[in-house]
């Protein structure tokens, strides 16, 4: 845990969070500022920066991102309609939470623009 990372105080339950799904690897919350009816972040438990921290030890937990969040898809009732999963990587791409984490985003219609 990094002391002053807002997400590892959610993680260790130091700050208040909708949580919506945790395991040994990922915690799942509602974001504060919802971009869309569905915004979820998921979040590794363990304190990596970025994806450009991340090494092939932590493969598993970046591959486990993806099945939980198809799994909250589901619960969600968004797996059909369809979602997008975004993941900052630096400030130039917008991330401004520096612990490594995927947005989870549905329940309306999304455009095919990226950028
Ligand atoms: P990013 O811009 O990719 O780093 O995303 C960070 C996200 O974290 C933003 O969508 C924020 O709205 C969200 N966020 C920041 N603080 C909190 C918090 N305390 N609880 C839930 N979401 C948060
Ligand atoms: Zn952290």
């Amino acid at each position: 845990m990094k002391e002053d990372c807002i997400f590892c105080k959610i993680i260790a339950g130091k700050i208040p969070s909708q949580i919506v799904y945790k395991d040994d690897k990922v915690t799942a919350f509602k974001d504060i500022q919802p971009l869309a009816p569905v915004h979820i972040l998921i979040v590794l438990n363990q304190h990596i920066e970025s994806v450009n921290e991340a090494t092939i030890g932590d493969e598993t937990s970046l591959g486990h991102l993806f099945t939980i969040a198809r799994t909250i898809a589901e619960k969600e009732n968004i797996k059909q309609s369809g979602y997008r999963l975004v993941v900052n990587s630096g400030a130039g791409a917008g991330q401004t939470v520096f612990h490594l984490h995927m947005h989870l985003l549905g329940g309306k219609h999304i455009s095919n623009k990226l950028v």
